[in-house]
């Protein structure tokens, strides 16, 4: 299996540190708020990666921290306190903002069909592991005491830049945009381990440390979940692009430091999904949910299969339109699947070889749209029976979990009552004798791929 390999930028060969077994390490969300449609791009290339191992053979052991400690931004570690921020909007305390966003997150991944990892663990739930990494990292002098923090001194570190491929220079020429002028700092781009000077007033998520009262980084806490979860070395660490730096460069140069050897051989990224604006962001203002699109009628498994039609290193652009397009093709091929007489032999040799043909879309760097053509080529082959083809179905849907057997797709509930109304107006419009406007009804329905069927008693509708 060869994926595209973030830290030798290359497609290398996967080779994982015990045979048959997969360490894999997935950064987890802040839960200050919903997860946009853009976050659950990469959690579905995330689980499309653990499925396709699973399929591949490979036991997966994986990870995921949910990041519920303030005191931070994403892309550095200083900022606003999100947590507080997200409390004081909606009057609640950090705890309960947490644990609200975590479960509206497992929520989308479960509409998503995106696996829950193995093990999810709170950041807030680990505090001694990261004062017992931070003691170490002080003793071994990768860290220092400056103005009441503590922060890692990257000059101690000749391979910082190794996975972002930054360098130094070009970074400084921009420093006052990309980090906050920390004086206390030896370097602008070291990072803090531990904060107990904050400039957040009364913050509610403090702990008492050998440093004084305060609150973690955010880097040490996927470095400690990590450490405890999956030991000392890791094969697979993945998330979206604007983790690469600083926060996974952050994450090699605290866990290498601590364990006094390489940790992890591939770094996996997924690019991001961009709006007509650009990249969509949680902290740009509006964002699009699950639940926004369930609203104009689209089920989660068409945003999942919009998603599988690009490869996860390209950037997606959004927009209804194409979600659209995505959603008709999606209940067509649901429809083709469903069409299927499950009858006929098994034909052993023909199904060993689209399955191989299968694992080697998955090992040609998670090619997703070339899994989705071997779908269909299954679909279209007059060689195979009925009972061969759905046997690939549900082999391939182990992997792309689009529910392709699974009948019928709850019609959304605001979609239904729009096309009720709909329905209502037509009858109105026939009984007015009105039949230019019931057939102008008629059309717009079957333009958005609902058809309309005129029964004795009653008009009931089919999505297309
Ligand atoms: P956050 O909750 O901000 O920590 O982000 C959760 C995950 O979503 C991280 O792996 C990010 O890299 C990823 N992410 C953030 N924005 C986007 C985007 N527009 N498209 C794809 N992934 C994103
Ligand atoms: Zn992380």
């Amino acid at each position: 299996m060869k994926f595209y390999n973030t830290l030798t930028k290359r497609v290398d060969e996967f080779v994982p540190y015990e045979e048959g077994i997969v360490r894999m390490y997935t950064c987890g969300p802040t839960v200050y708020y919903y997860a946009h449609i853009g976050n659950l791009r990469t959690y579905v290339f995330e689980d499309i990666l653990e499925k396709g191992l699973t399929y591949c053979g490979y036991q997966v052991k994986r990870v995921m921290n949910i990041t519920d400690v303030g005191h931070m931004t994403s892309d550095a570690d200083t900022g606003e306190d999100k947590m507080e921020k997200g409390a004081k909007r909606e009057g609640k305390t950090v705890y309960e903002i947490a644990d609200f966003y975590t479960k509206a997150f497992f929520e989308d991944l479960e509409k998503l069909n995106v696996k829950k990892p193995e093990i999810v663990e709170k950041a807030s739930d680990h505090i001694d592991q990261y004062i017992k990494m931070v003691e170490q990292l002080l003793q071994k002098g990768y860290a220092y005491i400056s103005n009441g923090n503590v922060y890692f001194d990257i000059s101690k570190i000749p391979n910082y830049y190794e996975l972002s491929g930054k360098v130094q220079e070009e970074l400084m020429v921009g420093v006052r945009d990309t980090v906050e002028n920390d004086e206390a700092k030896r370097n602008p781009f070291d990072f803090g381990l531990w904060f107990t000077l904050s400039k957040f007033e009364n913050q509610a998520m403090k702990w008492d440390s050998p440093w004084g009262v305060g609150y973690p980084g955010w880097h040490i806490e996927c470095s400690g979940i990590a450490a405890l979860y999956l030991g000392e070395y890791i094969d697979i660490h993945c998330g979206g692009v604007d983790n690469i730096f600083p926060h996974h460069s952050n994450e090699i140069a605290q866990s290498e430091s601590y364990f006094g050897h390489k940790w992890c051989n591939f770094w996996m990224h997924g690019e991001h999904l961009n709006d007509a604006k650009g990249k969509m962001s949680k902290s740009n203002g509006e964002i699009l949910t699950i639940s926004t699109l369930e609203k104009q009628g689209f089920s989660p498994l068409s945003y999942r299969y919009f998603c599988l039609g690009s490869h996860y290193r390209k950037q997606l652009l959004f927009s209804m339109e194409s979600l659209n397009i995505a959603s008709s093709s999606y209940r067509k091929l649901k429809s083709k699947v469903q069409s299927i007489k499950e009858e006929g032999e098994y034909q052993e040799d023909l199904a060993l070889s689209y399955q191989e043909k299968f694992k080697e879309a998955i090992g040609n760097d998670l090619n997703t749209s070339m899994m989705l053509t071997i779908l269909f080529d299954v679909l279209k082959d007059d060689k195979l029976s009925g009972l061969t083809k759905i046997s690939l179905v549900k082999s391939f849907d182990t992997v792309l979990s689009l529910d392709l057997l699974k009948k019928e797709e709850k019609v959304d509930d605001d979609l239904d009552s729009f096309v009720q109304e709909k329905i209502q107006e037509r009858i109105l419009a026939k009984q007015n004798k009105d039949y230019q406007k019931a057939d102008a009804i008629r059309d717009e329905l079957l333009a958005m791929g609902i058809r309309l069927k005129d029964g004795k008693e009653k008009t009931t509708y089919e999505r297309l």
